[in-house]
């Protein structure tokens, strides 16, 4: 059996290798060989520890958890589009100067609508999405989850 710390560190990877599309919780502990009850206490103290996001999740009749990461490694998807890159004054712009990314607005308008296509990781379902008939402690989730 993998030591707990290890096992947080592997799940942590593989959650965060699914990017926006997150886990299933039962499929994560079938791909790291550790048990459900095992997986649900690693997962709740990554949760805990600010690292993942669980959101229950109906599946074949049963509620399950779908872990997601809370934050992604930065790529470089993420800034090929960065105005800097290619800008003409990108050697005299200083945030001393008077030509400055403080003040530019081609960077403020990049800023501004980054994300603006790509999901939200951080937002957790509305209450409304709930149902009051789902599982309000760990326990019956986990239970659950095989
Ligand atoms: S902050 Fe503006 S002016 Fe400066 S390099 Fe970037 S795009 Fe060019």
């Amino acid at each position: 059996m993998p030591k707990r710390n290890d096992l947080e560190q592997k799940a942590l990877h593989y959650v965060v290798g699914t990017g926006y599309q997150g886990v299933l919780q039962s499929d994560l502990w079938r791909e790291l060989g550790a048990s459900s009850r095992e997986g649900s206490r690693v997962s709740i103290k990554l949760e805990e520890k600010g690292l993942i996001r669980r959101e229950k999740e109906l599946q074949e009749g049963r509620w399950t958890y779908r872990l997601y990461p809370k934050r992604l490694p930065a790529s470089i998807e993420t800034i090929v589009d960065c105005p800097c890159l290619l800008c003409p004054d990108n050697a005299r712009c200083d945030p001393t100067t008077a030509l400055s990314p403080k003040s530019c607005p081609k960077l403020t308008d990049w800023i501004l609508n980054l994300g603006k296509e790509a999901p939200a990781i951080a937002e957790g379902p509305s209450a409304d999405v709930l149902e009051p008939s789902m599982p309000e402690d760990d326990s019956v989730a986990e239970s659950l989850d095989t």
